[in-house]
């Protein structure tokens, strides 16, 4: 294959992407295939002599798209959406024609330098103070790594990194039980240890209580262990619980915590000024992480984390060998210092098609729109007998379950996906198996979300 192959082929996967796209909501949603049916289609080893791409493509068309779970079709309202906005989609094909590898400003300085300019424009966007700057990282998960990474160091004054963990006192960080697993993880990967991530309790509104975050603190201060952070749920991905934000953060300086706000799916819609009051205060937040790969069209991966000072993070993930120098440019960016992997994608290109091609405008009315939908699906809902709202409508997410039990509940879930015109997955909220709805997918339409109550007095 040469580049006039790739010409050509390029245009075929234009036409097919175009076709694709165009006839999503003909297709299951879900996948409807057996675990272990792809393997058993490919060949045990790989090729010795080249293939020719049509039987390449002829085998992809045969195997592939209806092997996937489409995230794109218009009745996906499982999980978060990962949505992807054609604009985007654009964006990543001339990324990948460059293929770039962009850790230094030297490496690929329009990445960089857009990089810079794209985190500004969203922080502005999302209505934030003006000291933020910031980066882009693969996924939120990275992005409270770096955080937690950075609060372990600043609180160990950079000992950690040097010495390693053993011989210092025990570190702590503080959540909510709503906080994302990603929490979790990190503090595992981060040497902190799960039995140091402190689960602070929620109130019945599902907000960490402030007053049991201050006790925590100060009950480990007595015993002698080290709180080096507290990480604030703005949009809690089992049932969008938030924090108080702004009293959260007001605990934590009182005792000089390093702070992260979590805001990977629920950030997106701050865009809109009046959804702003479910995180007050968040200016004073230290790092925000919040991934326009999920509600505001530009496609996985992109994860902005905004940060009141990068300086810390820098001095916690940054490291400058000798092959990495930008020799006479002592005032750039390089973005490697900022995150953990030292190779880096071209992701601002994507932010920046987006965020041209629909305007603020454009997407806000998208964010409005699902927020509405998900209301009046959920009203539709909650009139059927049987059927009982289990949380309302944080944003555009909520649950649901049928009043006979987990069971009943279970089977109407199967149903639904089986079916195939829509795709919701389960959480488990106050001991009882619900049904989640999150409505956000960048092509779904009010008829696509409203068929859900449809379906569900149809099953149930
Ligand atoms: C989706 C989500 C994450 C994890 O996001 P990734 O980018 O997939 O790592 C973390 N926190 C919340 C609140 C989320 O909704």
């Amino acid at each position: 294959m040469d580049h006039e192959d790739l010409r050509h082929w390029s245009k075929r996967a234009a036409d097919w992407a175009a076709e694709y796209h165009a006839g999503l909501s003909d297709r299951p949603v879900r996948a409807p295939v057996q675990p272990g049916s792809v393997k058993a289609a490919l060949p045990k080893t790989p090729p010795e002599a080249a293939e020719s791409m049509e039987a390449i493509w002829a085998d992809f068309e045969a195997l592939v798209p209806g092997a996937m779970t489409h995230w794109q079709h218009p009745g996906f309202m499982a999980y978060f959406p990962a949505n992807a906005a054609p604009a985007s989609m654009l964006a990543e094909q001339v990324a990948n024609a460059m293929a770039a590898q962009c850790m230094l400003w030297q490496t690929s300085p329009a990445a960089t330098e857009m990089e810079e300019v794209m985190v500004g424009w969203l922080r502005d966007a999302l209505g934030l103070a003006p000291h933020f700057s910031g980066t882009i990282h693969d996924s939120a998960t990275t992005a409270t790594l770096s955080a937690i990474l950075t609060m372990r160091e600043r609180t160990l004054d950079w000992a950690g990194n040097e010495d390693g963990l053993s011989g210092q006192p025990r570190l702590r960080i503080y959540a909510s039980a709503e906080t994302h697993s990603s929490v979790d993880k990190a503090v595992r990967i981060a040497g902190i240890g799960q039995a140091n991530l402190v689960k602070v309790p929620t109130g019945a509104d599902h907000a960490m209580e402030v007053e049991a975050l201050d006790s925590a603190i100060r009950a480990d201060l007595a015993v002698g262990h080290r709180p080096a952070g507290v990480v604030i749920c703005a949009g809690g991905t089992s049932i969008g619980a938030f924090d108080r934000v702004g009293e959260s953060l007001t605990v934590a300086k009182t005792h000089n915590l390093m702070t992260h706000v979590d805001a990977a799916w629920a950030g997106s819609a701050m865009i809109c000024p009046e959804f702003r009051a479910l995180w007050d205060g968040v200016d004073g937040a230290d790092s925000i992480v919040f991934n326009p790969h999920k509600w505001l069209g530009a496609q996985f991966d992109c994860a902005v984390q905004f940060l009141a000072d990068p300086a810390p993070q820098v001095r916690t993930l940054g490291l400058r060998p000798d092959y990495l120098e930008t020799l006479g440019q002592s005032e750039i960016t390089n973005f490697n210092e900022w995150t953990v992997p030292l190779g880096r994608r071209f992701r601002a290109l994507k932010l920046w098609f987006v965020l041209r091609a629909y305007g603020l405008e454009g997407l806000r009315t998208r964010v409005r729109n699902h927020v509405a939908w998900a209301e009046e699906a959920c009203a539709a809902l909650e009139a059927l007998p049987g059927v009982e709202i289990t949380t309302r409508p944080s944003l555009s997410l909520f649950s649901f379950a049928l009043r006979n039990g987990d069971a009943a509940t279970e089977a109407l879930l199967q149903r639904l996906n089986d079916d195939g015109r829509v795709y919701l997955t389960q959480t488990r909220h106050e001991g009882r198996f619900v049904i989640r709805v999150s409505v956000g997918g960048w092509s779904t339409t009010r008829d696509a979300v409203m068929l859900l109550p449809r379906l569900v007095e149809d099953f149930a």
